[in-house]
């Protein structure tokens, strides 16, 4: 992609949070929407299957393969990825829209979509949770009681992966150890200036 083609936000600013299955982005992400004035949380589109508990147009909009190939083709996300077998995407209407209100956007995509917005939107924060230890994943995956073993197996396997792919490409990682924390630590990311100095 040429420098030109690359897009600079005069408003609002574009928050990327990933992390493997389990570590508490959701948690985190709402904490940020209730504690944080102007931000606008992007609901993702999805082709895998709505589980107990999830909501239409609240946790993901819930799409079919087909309606989620044509948005590809129509061009309305921003980015879009395979994970664990189904098709995730970030509707860009939405997104542009926060931004040019001056809102803070966050997004929580996994770590090849943020490579996409990055390569978008250089002025993208990157931010990872990790967890405090491998096996904490493990035991809140099982209590989130959302998942089959099958889904279970596949979110796991797709954690070391993923959390050795951010070590490359994110600036900043986070521990969710304690909650709050974890909040704090991301609110003053979001906070900082941008360029400025660590
Ligand atoms: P889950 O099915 O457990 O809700 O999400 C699986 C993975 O897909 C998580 O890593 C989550 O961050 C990621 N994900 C959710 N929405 C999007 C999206 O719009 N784009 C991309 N690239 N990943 C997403």
């Amino acid at each position: 992609m040429s420098n030109s083609s690359k897009q600079v936000f005069a408003k609002g600013q574009l928050i990327i949070i990933s992390g493997p299955s389990g570590v508490g982005k959701s948690t985190i992400c709402d904490q940020l929407v209730k504690q944080l004035d102007n931000v606008y949380l992007s609901v993702s589109a999805t082709t895998r299957s709505q589980k107990n508990g999830e909501e239409n147009g609240r946790d993901y909009w819930f799409v079919s393969r087909d309606e989620f190939e044509k948005q590809i083709k129509a061009g309305n996300f921003i980015e879009h990825a395979e994970v664990f077998g189904n098709l995730y995407g970030t509707p860009k209407d939405k997104v542009l829209q926060a931004l040019d209100k001056g809102k803070t956007a966050i997004l929580e995509i996994d770590v090849q979509g943020a490579q996409q917005v990055k390569n978008l939107y250089p002025a993208a924060k990157l931010i990872f949770i990790l967890p405090p230890k491998q096996t904490e994943l493990e035991k809140r995956i099982n209590d989130r009681g959302r998942d089959d073993e099958t889904d279970i197996e596949k979110r796991l396997d797709g954690a070391g992966i993923e959390i050795a792919a951010a070590w490359q490409h994110y600036k900043y990682m986070v521990i969710n150890d304690d909650l709050q924390q974890a909040v704090q630590e991301v609110i003053d990311i979001i906070k900082k200036p941008v360029g400025e100095q660590e």
